[in-house]
């Protein structure tokens, strides 16, 4: 074991801390994680967290909502700056705006708000959904009423075609999964007869055009385990995920798609947090996600739609 994961190993130790790490972290961090997982998976196990102290590694919004699901623990994300495009993309002081417009019009509905958004963004919602859960969340919802999807338009666009309920879109969308190039994606397919494509919801229709299976990443880990023969997977989602499909099913051969501008399509906010900033928040006990008044509310949506 190196220097620096073992002076982790024995902080994490002494600190009496637990690290959730998500899927899209740097596979060095997600080795020393107590728990892997997505969003879904990830928000359900911070509350069975039982150390006083819980590190984040993933972006801001995970963090918040770990925070919102233990009020009385600490949570420390190794780097307070991991944000995430699509959560910018819907400002609650925008939506809350958007959601009035439409009361005075008359409209009735309900808004679904996919978990990649901000505390302030939960507390104006009726419900949140993950890749995970969105598809079960949005047949709950009343069929007189109308949905207002936020913040993903790709992820929308996807559970309208697979629901048949009608949805109002909010204009946002993830810099990562945006920019697949389809262009590629088919000239990988040709290059390997007999691969198998999986997208991530969040990415926009052409691509889910061109892929064998779409869901999120623990629906994708599931897919790629009914293979017992070797096979060649083409990931279409961001590209650490496949650090977890090799440790879990090593019998096959995983191959990134590549973005339009970048060959890997990293996540430049997921890799904010490195392994020293992993260290240097379990010895200072900071950064912390403080508690924010709308995380009342914001609460009571989530524990709603994750914990029941
Ligand atoms: Fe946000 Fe996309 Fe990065 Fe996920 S991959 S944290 S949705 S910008």
């Amino acid at each position: 074991m190196d220097p620096l994961t073992a002076e982790i190993q024995a902080l994490k130790k002494s600190k009496k801390a637990t690290i959730l790490a998500h899927y899209y972290q740097e596979g060095e961090i997600q080795d020393l994680a107590d728990f892997s997982g997505d969003s879904l998976a990830l928000a359900r196990a911070a509350t069975k967290v039982d150390t006083p102290i819980i590190v984040f590694c993933g972006v801001h919004f995970m963090a918040e909502t770990a925070k919102i699901l233990n009020p009385e623990k600490t949570v420390l994300l190794p780097d307070l700056k991991a944000g995430c495009s699509l959560a910018d993309s819907c400002p609650a002081d925008k939506l809350a705006r958007y959601q009035e417009m439409l009361r005075i019009n008359g409209r009735k509905f309900q808004t679904v708000t996919y978990i990649n958004s901000t505390a302030a963004v939960k507390a104006l919602s009726d419900w949140v959904v993950t890749s995970g859960n969105a598809e079960e969340i949005v047949r709950r919802v009343p069929e007189d009423h109308e949905i207002l999807f936020v913040p993903d338009r790709h992820l929308g666009h996807y559970l309208q075609e697979i629901t048949g309920r009608k949805m109002i879109f909010w204009d946002g969308a993830c810099m990562v999964h945006e920019i697949f190039s389809v262009g590629d994606l088919i000239a990988m397919k040709k290059k390997m007869p007999g691969s198998i494509v999986l997208a991530h919801p969040e990415c926009p229709a052409n691509v889910l055009e061109h892929s064998d299976f779409i869901g999120g990443t623990e629906a994708m880990i599931r897919h790629v385990g009914k293979f017992s023969e070797p096979k060649d997977f083409l990931v279409a989602t961001e590209p650490n995920m496949m650090w977890q499909l090799q440790k879990r099913h090593p019998q096959h051969r995983y191959h990134g798609v590549p973005g339009i501008t970048c060959a890997c399509n990293k996540c430049p906010h997921m890799a904010r947090n490195t392994l020293e900033k992993l260290r240097d928040c379990l010895i200072s006990e900071n950064p912390r996600v403080e508690w924010e008044p709308c995380f009342d509310q914001a609460g009571e949506v989530l524990r709603r739609s994750l914990l029941n």
